[in-house]
């Protein structure tokens, strides 16, 4: 008995070498996989050697059996009596006559059958090993596939906090931020205090928002306040808010002054404003203006409100001409209008670029188209900016307060905008 290997891209390509070379009598001792060595092996794919072994004597009986075949077919064309099956087969010791009528002898046909059956059942063996493995791999790469990412937080209050600020656009390494204390204390004890951690969470953020600094009106000796900002952000609208408010609930005394002079309707939407509320308004073409006109407003209002042309922040020139004016009332307070719709990376260049002409506390405006709170957070965190106000839609004076960080505290916790509008 001798063995051979075979070699082939499948394990058919290689099992067809063996019959081809050795015949149907060779047997079929390993089929194995195997990769090439080295590096550029685990780029390429697996060749199959397949190990047969041949007994050299069973090459005649091999050719007997063929030439056996061949005068059953050719007996079967002239309608003789059907051979025994072929394996049963006892081959005559000489020429053949056909037809053939010696019984066959059984015992060398079961030689070769058992060799058969020893084979097929090899191969059966090898097939059984090759789809088992194939079937862990395709286990391990569709478990690999469908295996969920573990949850970042065991913890449930944990993770309701993580999700809810998640979905208020809070970003998420702020947020992890946020509740890694309280996760410390979820992990490391069996019952945490929940309403500790409770604590923890809102004192975190309360931490971030911080509470507003200057308000408008609440000067004792009389303020100027300005408001800039991009055009379209609510600044002429919030004026409106405020004004009607200190005049309103307040009674206090109210000057106007709009610079906005670039686009007609902004004049003509603060003059309306003016005179539902009948207050003095001037108009300014020049920045020199300014200064004379806030003094003569001044004598006869506690608070004067000045309105700004917005236009780009990256224009240079108009920058530079809101510097120059700011100059002239060096002894007012500035406010920044934002909206929260407004990309956050656009919001932070906003600022950036404001903060090289003045100080200023933050006004945020259309909570309502967002109804989240996350941007909010995000730029206190990032700029560490007060936010004096925030404005939550178009009624004048109703939609807009003075930001309390109680109240977005909590909607960030898990109540959201609309819990947060009915508190
Ligand atoms: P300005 O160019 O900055 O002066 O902006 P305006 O005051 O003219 O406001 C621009 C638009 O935004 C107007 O249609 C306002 O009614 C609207 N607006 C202002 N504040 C809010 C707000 O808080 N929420 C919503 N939804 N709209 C607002």
């Amino acid at each position: 008995m001798k063995t051979v290997k075979f070699e082939g891209k499948t394990e058919q390509e290689a099992l067809e070498k063996v019959r081809d070379e050795l015949g149907l009598s060779a047997i079929v001792v390993s089929i194995k996989k195997q990769r090439k060595r080295g590096l550029l092996a685990l780029f390429s794919k697996p060749i199959v050697i397949v190990t047969a072994a041949f007994a050299e004597e069973e090459d005649n009986k091999d050719k007997v059996l063929k030439a056996a075949k061949k005068a059953a077919e050719s007996a079967a064309k002239q309608n003789l009596p059907v051979m025994p099956d072929i394996l049963d087969y006892k081959p005559p010791e000489g020429p053949f006559t056909v037809p053939y009528t010696q019984p066959p002898n059984f015992d060398e046909g079961k030689d070769i059958q058992i060799a058969h059956q020893k084979r097929t059942i090899q191969q059966l063996e090898d097939k059984i090993l090759a789809a088992e493995e194939r079937f862990a791999n395709l286990a391990v790469a569709a478990g690999e596939k469908i295996e969920e990412p573990k949850p970042k937080y065991t913890n449930d209050m944990i993770r309701m906090f993580y999700d809810s600020l998640i979905n208020q656009g809070v970003m998420p390494e702020l947020a992890e931020g946020i509740i890694e204390e309280a996760n410390l204390l979820a992990t490391n004890n069996t019952s945490p205090d929940i309403n500790l951690m409770v604590k923890i969470v809102y004192n975190k953020i309360m931490g971030i928002l911080n509470e507003p600094r200057i308000l408008v009106g609440n000067r004792e000796d009389g303020q100027v306040a300005i408001f800039m900002g991009p055009t379209g952000v609510g600044k002429t609208t919030t004026i409106a808010k405020l004004s009607s408010i200190l005049i309103l609930q307040e009674n206090k005394q109210v000057g106007l002054i709009t610079s906005d002079t670039y686009r007609i309707a902004a004049v003509d939407q603060i003059k309306t404003y003016a005179d539902i509320l009948g207050l003095e308004l001037r108009v300014i073409y020049d920045s020199e203006e300014i200064y004379k006109n806030v003094v003569q407003l001044k004598r006869n209002n506690e608070v004067v409100l000045i309105d700004t042309a917005g236009r780009s922040h990256n224009n240079k020139e108009n920058i530079k001409e809101l510097s120059g004016m700011l100059s002239k009332v060096p002894e007012s307070d500035r406010f920044l209008v934002l909206s929260v719709t407004t990309r956050e990376e656009d919001l932070l260049n906003i600022i950036k670029t404001y903060e090289t002409i003045s100080d200023f506390e933050l006004i945020f405006t259309k909570l309502d188209e967002t109804g989240s709170f996350g941007t909010l957070l995000n730029i206190c965190f990032l700029t560490g900016r007060h936010v004096s106000y925030v404005s939550f839609g178009q009624n004048v004076p109703e939609d807009i307060e003075v930001i309390k960080p109680d109240k977005i505290a909590k909607a960030l916790m898990g109540t959201g905008f609309d819990a947060w509008r009915e508190a």
